[in-house]
């Protein structure tokens, strides 16, 4: 990361994400810019709050329990990018905005229940395993239109889909088959694209990126 300030790094990633929405003939306002803060310290997150950062992703419920509270203040939106566990849903439910990693029909019904009690409603993304990456959270593909009518029937606040695609290929073509699912489901949320990447997921659709290396520099 060298010298460059918060802001500085702000303004690279989002002229890379102002550039890329221009090419594709897209209005860069459609897009939100999630700085994923797992694994940096508070230290590390005021300097991108001070310098204007509204969207931040954590990965780990019981982290953002430790790091937010002290944090959250004003119009800032705070998203859950990692895998969650039943028995955490509600305390997800009471911290987060958004829940990008909606993945099983067990799941859907601890949030709808967590939603009820909580008197909160995050808005949520299904998370697909696109390349059945066992070590990986998301539902299949074939599992995909059971889980967006279980979302319905319980009631759900579903706004879209989410991927991390496997690593060792290029990721455009899993960002286009993650755009078609949603249109199939005419969900319009495409949570998709990393440090590595999200130029090209913006020019496919993504509607919110999740960076963290890019913003905040290696994880400690
Ligand atoms: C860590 C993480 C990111 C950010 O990854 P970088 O490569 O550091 O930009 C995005 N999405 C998810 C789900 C993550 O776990």
């Amino acid at each position: 990361m060298g010298d460059a300030s918060a802001g500085e790094r702000i303004a690279a990633v989002t002229s890379g994400i102002k550039r890329a929405a221009r090419l594709a003939r897209r209005d860069p306002g459609e897009i939100r810019l999630i700085a994923v803060s797992k694994g940096q310290p508070t230290e590390a997150i005021l300097p991108l709050i001070r310098a204007g950062q509204i969207d931040f992703g954590e990965s780990k419920v019981q982290e953002a329990q430790r790091k937010w509270p002290s944090l959250l203040k004003g119009d800032l939106v705070l998203h859950l990018v990692g895998r969650l566990q039943s028995n955490k849903a509600r305390a997800a439910v009471g911290l987060f905005d958004v829940i990008h990693s909606v993945d099983r029909a067990g799941l859907v019904d601890a949030l709808a229940d967590a939603m009820a009690r909580e008197r909160r409603r995050p808005d949520c993304f299904i998370q697909v395993n696109l390349g059945d990456e066992p070590q990986k959270g998301g539902c299949t593909v074939s599992e995909l239109p059971r889980l967006v009518k279980r979302c319905a029937e319980a009631e759900l606040p579903l706004v879209g889909l989410m991927c991390v695609p496997p690593m060792d290929l290029e990721p455009a073509p899993w960002f286009a088959l993650l755009a078609k699912l949603a249109r199939r489901d005419r969900l319009e949320g495409l949570s998709m694209g990393m440090s590595v990447g999200y130029e090209t997921a913006v020019m496919i659709g993504a509607t919110h990126v999740r960076v963290g290396t890019a913003l905040f520099g290696e994880r400690v």
